[in-house]
Parts: structure tokens; C-alpha cells; sequence
């Protein structure tokens, strides 16, 4: 048996802000809205969600050395995050202008894993990041880090949504779990649904993919629907943008995750004339990768 304390230290000493604890039991109420949610298509393009469902609310599915759900949040909020002139047509978003997240956090998880092997060899772990198999947020919710928005996103009350999630899945249990953030906050807030620019944002804390930005412009292209972009050409932060809880969020203080570029000075014209080399050299380690120089152009739409 682990001390919970000494994980959340040791998690704090590889750059997360946040540590949560949770056993790694099912969630079957959070299964049964995201099987709803299924049901009605709103998934979109994204269909790799719909496999796996069994496992992704049941982490000792995943595993079944599996005891324990380790979910770590840093902040990313950068002063991107706190969006862009009303005229700009080619935004980014916030969490995109830094090293890709999933190898920053991956590489945190791995020395917590680390460093929970040192005082405890005989413990195994699994690290998920952003990973189709475990259905993080929930996680983060059953390990009481913060409530799902209206924006379908983890708020945390300390850093808003601005927040990575990694997750460690062990084989030990630990001497206290936390408990399960019980309450949504948002009460009669719909900010966050009034500034979606496609009205992706309905009920039940869920958007439908079908129509949200970030889908759009990052996954595969499903062209049955035109929307307007709102001048994002990768990712959408508005909904972001909108939410109380990141007004007064601090900055992020992990250098790590210090933005390596800035959107904000890029014009439509700059973006259109870079060629392929000079993508890779500039934006080479960011997540903007995923979808490459070609689609990141072909979401520009000029004024
Ligand atoms: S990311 Fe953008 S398009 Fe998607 S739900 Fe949020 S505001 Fe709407
Ligand atoms: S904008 Fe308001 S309703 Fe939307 S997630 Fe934030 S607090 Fe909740």
C-alpha cells in the first residue's frame, strides 16, 4: 500500500500541478452518457471512440494488474490563452504553439512511475495520455480533481480547463483514495454555449463533433456540413475563452510548457506562404503536425 501523500509529492516534483486518486473501479453512470452520446452520432468522424467502451470506464479492463488510477493535471495557460483581435483569421489554439503535450506528459508520468518504482519495485504502471483506452476525464472527476463543463471539459477550481491530463494506471492500492467531485459548478452559466461559434455545445455536458471546430480542423474531414471556422485553422479555444474559470486562472509555471510560438503575429498571408521545410522547422514539435501544413492552409479562409 502506497501513501496517497507521497504521490501527490512526488507528482508535484516532476512539474503536474494537480494529483488525483481514484481505484480503479467502473464508472457506469459516466459509461452510460458517453453510450448516449454514442447513440446519437455525435461522435462524428471521431469513430475510433466508439470501440473499446467496455474498457475505457473500467481501468482494470485495461489491465488487470490493475488497482489504482493516478490522474496528474498541469496547466498549460499561456497569455495565447486568452485568445485573439476579433479580426484575426488564423488562430490557433493555446495548448497547439507548445511541444506536443503528449510527449511532455508522457515523459512526467514516466518519471513518476519512476519514482514510485524506487520506493515500491515490485509496483507495474501503465501511462495514458490523451489515450483512446481510458476515459480521462471521468477519471479526473472520480479522483476529485474538478466537474465536467457544460463545455464538456474538466474544470478544475484551481487552474480552469486550461489543463493537460495524464493518467497512471498501478498494480497497488494506496492509503486513501479521494473522493469523487461530486457537484457541477457552471449553475446558470451558459457562456461557454452562447460563444460556441457552430452551436456544437448542447445538452449534457457533450459537443457534437460534427460540428465543433476543433474536430474539424485537426481530425479527419467529414465535408457533409460546411461550417464557418471562425477563423481557427487549428483547434478552437472559445469555449475556453467564454468560461468564468479561466479568467482568473494563473499563468502556467512548467517552463515545459512555455509556448514555442506565437499565432498572434502570423498573418493569413504568412501562413499561406510557408512551404513545407519551413513548417517542419517552426512548427516541427508542436501538435500542429497532426494535421500538417496542407489542412492547417486549407482552414484558412481569407476575409
Ligand atoms: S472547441 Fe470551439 S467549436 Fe468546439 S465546442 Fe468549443 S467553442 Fe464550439
Ligand atoms: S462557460 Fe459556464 S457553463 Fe460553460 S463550462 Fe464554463 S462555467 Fe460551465
Amino acid at each position: 500500500m502506497i501513501p496517497t501523500e507521497s504521490i501527490k509529492k512526488w507528482a508535484t516534483a516532476v512539474g503536474f500541478d494537480l494529483c488525483g486518486i481514484a481505484p480503479a473501479d467502473p464508472l457506469p453512470q459516466a459509461e452510460q452518457a458517453f453510450r448516449a452520446w454514442i447513440a446519437r452520432g455525435a461522435q462524428g468522424p471521431l469513430d475510433y471512440l466508439t470501440r473499446h467502451t467496455e474498457k475505457r470506464f473500467h481501468a482494470a479492463r485495461l489491465d488487470d494488474q490493475a488497482r489504482t488510477v493516478i490522474v496528474c493535471a498541469v496547466s498549460y495557460k499561456s497569455p495565447i490563452s486568452a485568445g485573439y483581435p476579433p479580426e484575426h483569421r488564423a488562430k490557433i489554439a493555446s495548448y497547439a504553439c507548445n511541444r506536443d503535450y503528449h510527449i511532455t506528459i508522457k515523459e512526467m508520468l514516466h518519471q513518476l512511475l519512476q519514482t514510485i518504482r524506487e520506493h515500491y519495485p515490485t509496483v507495474t504502471g501503465r501511462a495514458f495520455v490523451d489515450a483512446v483506452p481510458l476515459a480521462e476525464k471521468s477519471y479526473a472527476v472520480a479522483a476529485g480533481l474538478g466537474w465536467i463543463g457544460r463545455n464538456s471539459l474538466l474544470i478544475t477550481p484551481q487552474y480552469g480547463t486550461f489543463v493537460h491530463l495524464g493518467e497512471l494506471v498501478i498494480s497497488d492500492v494506496v492509503d486513501t483514495y479521494d473522493q469523487p467531485f461530486t457537484e457541477s459548478r457552471c449553475g446558470s452559466c451558459r457562456a461557454c454555449i452562447d460563444h460556441c461559434p457552430t452551436g456544437a455545445i448542447g445538452g449534457e455536458r457533450m459537443i457534437d463533433a460534427r460540428r465543433c471546430i476543433a474536430c474539424r480542423t485537426i481530425e479527419r474531414a467529414d465535408s457533409s456540413d460546411e461550417i464557418d471556422l471562425d477563423g481557427w485553422i487549428f483547434g478552437c479555444d472559445s469555449c475556453q475563452h467564454a468560461c468564468p474559470y479561466n479568467q482568473h486562472a494563473p499563468l502556467h509555471r512548467n517552463s515545459a510548457f512555455d509556448p514555442l510560438v506565437d499565432p498572434r503575429r502570423m498573418t493569413v498571408e504568412e501562413w499561406l506562404s510557408l512551404d513545407e521545410e519551413q513548417f517542419q522547422a517552426r512548427f516541427g514539435t508542436t501538435p500542429m503536425t497532426r494535421a500538417g501544413l496542407q489542412r492547417i492552409q486549407a482552414s484558412i479562409t481569407k476575409p
